[in-house]
């Protein structure tokens, strides 16, 4: 990619034949054959493809940086740390831990259900679509694409129009991996295929992408009662305490805002930082950030927007809060951007308020608002003056005091001295609060919302029937009794048990 490419707007197969809405019918019939077989293999058999996905990945994972890079023009080595190494460390993780996360599950029977046994069991839900957008192309496909696979579901991937080559590359991927036929599958297309994906009944959803589309689809599902998990925007607050680590904080909140060029849902978008140390911040923040390269190469730090519509959005923002008053301390004022360029220098604006667009929407670009707070409480209420709630950092030597802002702070995660990275911990489950999102993939948890989960009670079938069963005659006086003696403050497990022994007889003798 060049930083002025214009795409062809047809071209959204990456290589691939565009895929027909006409076409849908028959990929979902196939998803549906191979789901039969495919749920019905041991949970070895699953691991054995997964793993020989991962050890594809790796064989191959100079060329998907390449493709990955070239697609979004973020940096080669950006490709390579935050989303082949995201997705080769899931899979290992599903490895290790679906067997655990799915195996069947004992749970405690209370003594009023006494004789009988309870667990819970986890079983596929059938075929789930996921539906991804073209920030991160490969990992946001491919790490949902495998928890569905490692609980046994079938999937219909729709990667992003925007990024086509990473759609193809990821096909070719499943190929390589000997996965069986119509198991996992990659359809090519924008907003109308994957508005008919939706529709195609499928019988889970996985969407990562913007708010509007977010609600647009759980305006399809919601009605159909199809499971759905939306991972959707966010508008990221950095809380910077004047005993943190001022060096450090100043790295992470350059790295945390312009990293992919600021387009990551978990970017920085909002730092606060406290007024005693305001001045001394912003100035090493402006001095470091100046220090940055803009380009393609793998010398450079920031890569390229990846695509006009966004860095009409980032425009937008930044015009606004410098009509209104705000000062841009670096970068380039809109107004001298060159035309149809997708490189953008970082940006540092102050005096923003909080009422602005660039405070209050998602701006996904390099762009990073610094406002000053006197206390910790104006802080919190900053940062929790969001519709948005997807992830937050707290920076402050006072490990205590940051764990308690965290635990005020109304977000799906959240970093104390760090930015971004609980997206990448698979071992932690993964998803927003309020607008940034429902539910929730990775960890232990996540693999398990892949799955429909059955809760079992066993009887061992002797007795002719229960106690509370018919007939009721001559048990009410006997089941207050029970009541009184198992549930009130003077609990008496004589008394229960009497008053049990009696029911059963009752009950025995019908
Ligand atoms: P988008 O919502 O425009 O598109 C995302 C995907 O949805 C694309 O594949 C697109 O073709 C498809 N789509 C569009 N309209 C659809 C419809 N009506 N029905 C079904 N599918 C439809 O988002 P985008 O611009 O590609 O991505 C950027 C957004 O994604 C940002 O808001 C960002 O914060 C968010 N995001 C969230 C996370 C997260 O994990 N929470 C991660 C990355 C990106």
């Amino acid at each position: 990619m060049t930083d002025t490419q214009n795409k062809a707007p047809s071209d959204v197969s990456g290589g691939s034949s565009v895929t027909e809405v006409s076409q849908l019918p028959s990929i979902m019939a196939s998803a549906r054959t191979g789901f039969s077989e495919y749920s019905r293999m041991p949970m070895d058999s699953r691991l054995e493809l997964i793993k020989k996905l991962r050890h594809v990945i790796v064989e191959r994972q100079d060329e998907i940086s390449k493709v990955v890079a070239s697609a979004t023009g973020k940096i080669k080595l950006e490709a390579l740390t935050t989303e082949v190494m995201v997705v080769v460390d899931a899979i290992l993780h599903a490895e290790k831990r679906a067997p655990k996360a799915l195996a069947n599950k004992r749970i405690r029977t209370p003594i009023t259900f006494i004789g009988k046994k309870s667990y819970l069991e986890y079983k596929p839900r059938g075929v789930v679509a996921i539906i991804s957008p073209w920030n991160f192309p490969f990992m946001l496909a491919m790490v949902p694409a495998v928890e569905a696979l490692v609980a046994g579901n079938s999937v219909v991937m729709k990667p992003s129009e925007e990024t086509p080559a990473v759609g193809s590359l990821i096909e070719s991927l499943f190929k390589d991996a000997d996965f069986p036929s119509g198991v996992a599958q990659v359809i090519h297309g924008g907003r109308e295929l994957g508005e008919a994906l939706v529709k195609s009944n499928p019988d889970f959803v996985h969407f990562t992408g913007s708010v509007n589309t977010g609600r647009t689809i759980a305006g399809i599902t919601g009605p159909q009662l199809i499971p759905t998990i939306l991972e959707l925007g966010g508008k990221d607050p950095m809380i910077v305490l004047e005993d943190a680590h001022i060096e450090r904080a100043v790295n992470g909140a350059i790295w945390g805002a312009f990293a992919n060029s600021g387009q990551v849902c978990m970017s920085v978008e909002r730092l606060y930082v406290q007024n005693s140390i305001f001045d001394a911040f912003l100035d090493r923040l402006v001095n470091e950030t100046n220090k940055l390269k803009v380009g393609t190469q793998n010398s450079d730090d920031i890569g390229l927007m990846t695509t006009h519509r966004q860095v009409e959005v980032v425009k937008r923002h930044v015009k606004e809060a410098l009509d209104k008053g705000a000062k841009l301390l670096t970068g380039d004022h809109p107004d001298t951007w060159e035309p149809n360029s997708l490189k953008i220098r970082p940006m540092i604006l102050t005096d923003v308020k909080q009422d602005m667009a660039v405070m209050q929407e998602e701006t996904f670009g390099p762009v990073l608002p610094v406002v000053p707070f006197d206390s910790t409480e104006q802080a919190l209420a900053l940062a929790n003056d969001s519709r948005f709630g997807l992830n937050s950092s707290v920076w402050t030597h006072d490990l205590a005091k940051g764990r308690r802002i965290i635990s005020r702070l109304r977000t799906g995660g959240a970093l104390l001295n760090d930015v971004i990275l609980t997206i990448g911990n698979p071992y932690l489950p993964y998803g927003g609060a309020k607008e940034s999102g429902v539910g929730s993939y990775h960890a232990d948890s996540g693999i398990q919302n892949f799955a429909v989960q059955t809760a079992v009670m066993v009887d061992h079938g002797r007795k002719v029937r229960e106690v509370n069963w018919f007939p009721y005659l001559g048990k009410e006086d006997l089941f207050q009794k029970l009541l009184k003696s198992y549930w009130s403050s003077s609990r008496n497990f004589g008394k229960f048990g009497l008053s049990y022994l009696k029911l059963l007889s009752i009950s025995r003798k019908g």
